[in-house]
Parts: C-alpha cells; structure tokens; sequence
C-alpha cells in the first residue's frame, strides 16, 4: 500500500524490490584516493551498495521534520509551479515536491540513484515520477522546456571540480529557468571545515541513527568524507570543497541578480555555524 512520508521510519526505508533494480557495484577510487579529481567520478561513486543505504543516511523522517516546510515556502512566496530537480538522488525532494502539487521533473547523473528514486515514489505516496538521466553539464541536451525553478539539493553541486564545469553547469541551469525563475543550491558549510575542521551536530540532512558522515581528508581542492553504517560497511564521496563566497559569485557572474544566503534554514546566522549554506538565486 502507498506510505506517505509521514509513516515512515527508519527501518522501512529501502525494500528488497529496490535492490533488484539497483545494478551491484563497488566504489572504485583506484591506488590513490587522494587523486581523484574529477567531475565525472560522481557515477563510480553512488553505486549498488551505497545507494541502498543512501536512505539510512538521510533518513527521510528526520529530514522533512528538520527542514520544515523552507523550500516550499521559498517556492511559493515566488508563485513556482514547475520545478526540475537536478540532483533528484534516491527521490527525497520530488516525492516532498509531488506532495505539494508542484509540477516536477526528477534528473541525475547516477542511473542507480534514478532507479532507487522511482521506487521511492511509488513507495511514498504511490507517485510516478517523471525521470530523466542527464548530466548538467549538457543538462539542455537530455531536458526539455522551461521551468520556474530549478533545485540542487543535499550538498550535490559539490561535484564538480573544475571551475569550467561550475560555470558551465550555472549556465545550463540558468539558460532553463523561466525569465522570473529561481535556483535553490544548498552546500556544506566548508569554510568552517577548512578554517576550524569538521564539527557537526548532524541535525540537517544526514541525521540517520548510527550512521556517521565525517572528513577522511580535507585540502583546497579536496574534501574526502567516509560514511559508515552500522553493519560496518564504509563508503567515500570526493568533493571540492567550495566556499561559500566564491559559490555566490559564481552565481553572480552568471546572471543570477539577486542571491540570498541562509544558514541551516535560517536568515541570520553566525559564520562558522551552520552546518549547511543554502543559496536562492533570482534571475529576474
Ligand atoms: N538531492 C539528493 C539528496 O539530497 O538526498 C541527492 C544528493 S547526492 C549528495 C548528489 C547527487 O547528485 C547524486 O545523486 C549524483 O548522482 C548527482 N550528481 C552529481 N554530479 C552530477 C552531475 N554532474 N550531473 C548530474 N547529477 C549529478
């Protein structure tokens, strides 16, 4: 029967059905971790296993009781009613998206997180969700039309890391919101990490029991983070580790008018603080 988020608990997010879908594979990172650079490796990374405990990570009920309703209040203090999500992962933010009657789009890179993602639907709420495959690097190429807003969400655009795929990846997101349209990037809060090191009170988006998310090793150009679950299974994402600054000008200098800030949902906060940073950028 159809479960809508609500009814959820930690223990039933992920089902055997799901598996079959999802191809079994392992991280490959090769003989030097350290070394991996590269925007592409996003889809070496979220594969079989981990995919399937992406869920225990985020833990579904957690996450909508933490955020709240800030996103789609954002979304509709500014009349959205389309909405393409970039980063759609295992389905967390299009299923929420569905549940609130905004028309919604569901990409990614990652087939597995695809796969996963439209399972979810079904599972939360009986929704069938609208999944494209697309990289946004050439995101113009893969989704069609535009739309009022554009979502990427859970510390995602982290995965690129050349300047040039950034910009061109801004460009693409920006050449497909309306002329009014709005663009929501969350992120961690980096700066903290590379100035102070890591402390985080797991209270946001990766608030699963027993699963720990920390820092294996941080430089300029690298935030490598181990996640480990309870059956001792561990798996690593590298990311670039953006500062918050330079992400808003990113977004400045190609075209956004207006970014607003907010620190763990908040409008005001104290730098060094929050655990994540989430930008609204307006193009109008
Ligand atoms: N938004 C989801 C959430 O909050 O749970 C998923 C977040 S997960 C950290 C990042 C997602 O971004 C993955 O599903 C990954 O496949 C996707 N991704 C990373 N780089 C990408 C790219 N260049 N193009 C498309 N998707 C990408």
């Amino acid at each position: 029967m159809a479960k809508s988020v609500d009814d959820l608990t930690s223990d039933e997010a992920g089902s055997p059905d799901t598996a079959d879908l999802v191809a079994r594979e392992e991280q490959v990172f090769g003989e030097n971790p350290l070394e991996v650079r590269e925007s592409d490796h996003y889809t070496h990374e979220y594969v079989g296993g981990f995919v399937e405990k992406w869920d225990d990570l985020i833990d579904w009920k957690k996450r909508y009781e933490s955020e709240g309703s800030f996103f789609i209040d954002q979304l509709k203090a500014r009349g959205v009613r389309s909405v393409l999500d970039v980063a759609t992962g295992t389905g967390f933010h299009s299923v929420r998206l569905l549940e609130e009657g905004f028309e919604t789009v569901s990409a990614d890179g990652s087939p597995q997180m695809l796969a996963k993602a439209f399972q979810n639907g079904l599972e939360y709420g009986g929704h069938i969700l609208r999944v494209v495959h697309a990289d946004w690097r050439w995101l113009n190429r893969d989704v069609h039309g535009e739309y009022d807003a554009i979502i990427c969400l859970g510390n995602s655009f982290t995965h690129l890391f050349s300047e040039r795929d950034r910009r061109k990846t801004l460009a693409e997101f920006y050449a497909m919101l309306k002329h009014d349209g709005v663009l929501i990037i969350d992120q961690r809060n980096y700066d903290s990490i590379l100035d102070d090191g890591f402390s985080s009170k797991h209270t946001y988006y990766y608030a699963g029991e027993d699963v720990s998310a920390e820092p294996d090793y941080v430089d300029e150009g690298l935030a490598r983070f181990k996640y480990t679950f309870p059956d001792k299974s561990e798996f690593f994402l590298n990311m670039y580790p953006l500062r918050k600054n330079y992400m808003r000008r990113l977004m400045r200098e190609v075209g956004f008018q207006r970014i607003d800030t907010y620190g763990d949902f908040q409008e005001t906060y104290q730098e060094g603080e929050p655990d994540f940073y989430i930008h609204v950028a307006e193009k109008k």
